[in-house]
């Protein structure tokens, strides 16, 4: 016997969002983001599986691109934050990665290095993020230096959306036109877009669309979940019930004894908890599904284990599998009763939930 929490992965499903992906932005390339060990998808197992159906691949550092070359995978892999000094910028042109430079830094150390590969640049501009990117003022002197750094180097200009995912924000048009305007007579390919800005802007795909939540099947907007946008979850956390409690109307679950039985009820011990990634904070009320219905969570999170109210699903017996997120349970339901995203959610699982893959 093992303890029954598993991570699955669907590889087609993967597949299938990437689809989606070129469906609404059929005339772009597309640079997938893998980050953060594919949103704690498995960074292998997912480049594997997009394999030569995507154009490229993005990772935040060098440690993670060099994961992927050392497991054989050859399509162009960006690093998001370029390099942190001319030893990382010398080992990314020896194995072939393209880099983001966001800053007079790392253009001078470009400069500097003398590179034999001409290296492919993205030249990252900050239009409104104020997180990593060149002031709008700066790009046409950045761009004219790249220039001149190799006649067959490739320059694209991008730029990151601070509010994509939220529908109604202005933000997005001001970005947009600032980074219209700051592009205008510089040559090049474009990106702007991230997953929200690919489903909700056509006017943001330009050259190269960045997908990332997307490709997992969560939505990147607070007001739906990855069916709505056509997409298909590709992870589903699961576990079992290992204990059930008949316990007494007033009786107080769990840690601190905060959530008290209203009634006479059973109450459902599922293996899974914080220590595992499961959010200590999802509130009570937090769906899990058991038997195809909705089990709200009670009381505290602890590190191992996690209850929940079983008078909706009388039948339930100790064994019973219990979806935390995934098929049939969006995992934004999950992320919104615990105060936080679909990306934490997914990259915060730990190494002791053991992963498997299907369809790949
Ligand atoms: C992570 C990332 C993306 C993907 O964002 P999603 O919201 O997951 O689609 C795109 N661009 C940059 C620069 C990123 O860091």
């Amino acid at each position: 016997m093992s303890r029954p929490l598993r991570a699955e992965i669907d590889l087609e499903a993967l597949r299938a969002n990437l689809r989606r992906v070129r469906h609404v932005a059929p005339y772009a390339r597309v640079m997938a983001a893998i980050k953060a060990n594919a949103y704690g998808h498995g960074v292998v197992p997912v480049a594997q599986a997009l394999g030569h159906d995507v154009e490229g691949l993005a990772v935040a550092c060098l440690e993670e691109a060099l994961e992927l070359r050392d497991t054989g995978v050859v399509v162009p892999i960006l690093l998001l934050e370029g390099c942190l000094d001319v030893a990382e910028l010398v080992e990314a042109a020896r194995r072939d990665l393209s880099i983001v430079v966001h800053c007079e830094d790392q253009l001078c150390m470009l400069e500097k290095a003398r590179l034999e590969h001409p290296t492919p640049v993205w030249l990252k501009i900050n239009t409104g993020m104020n997180r990593l990117g060149i002031e709008p003022g700066m790009a046409s002197a950045f761009h004219a230096r790249l220039a001149a750094l190799g006649a067959d180097r490739v320059t694209v200009l991008a730029t990151h959306l601070a509010e994509a995912d939220d529908r109604e924000a202005t933000t997005t048009i001001r970005q947009l036109r600032c980074f219209d305007e700051t592009i205008a007579g510089l040559g090049g390919p474009q990106s702007i877009a991230n997953s929200a800005a690919i489903l909700d802007r056509p006017d943001t795909h330009r050259d190269w669309v960045r997908p990332g939540i997307m490709l997992y099947g969560a939505s990147p907007f607070a007001d739906s979940v990855g069916v709505d946008e056509g997409l298909v979850p590709v992870m589903t956390l699961s576990s079992a019930l290992i204990a059930i409690r008949d316990c007494c109307a007033g009786e107080a679950i769990g840690y601190g004894g905060d959530w008290r039985c209203p009634e006479a009820m059973r109450v459902g011990v599922v293996a899974i908890g914080y220590g595992d990634g499961y959010p200590r904070h999802a509130r009570s009320g937090t769906p899990v599904l058991i038997r195809n219905r909705r089990a709200p969570l009670v009381g505290r999170v602890s590190m191992d284990m996690l209850t929940v109210d079983l008078r909706e699903v009388p039948d339930a017996a100790v064994g019973d599998e219990v979806v935390l997120w995934g098929r049939d349970l969006p995992v934004e339901a999950v992320a919104e009763s615990a105060g936080t995203i679909s990306y934490e959610l997914f990259c915060r699982l730990t190494r002791r939930v053991p992963v498997s893959y299907r369809n790949g």
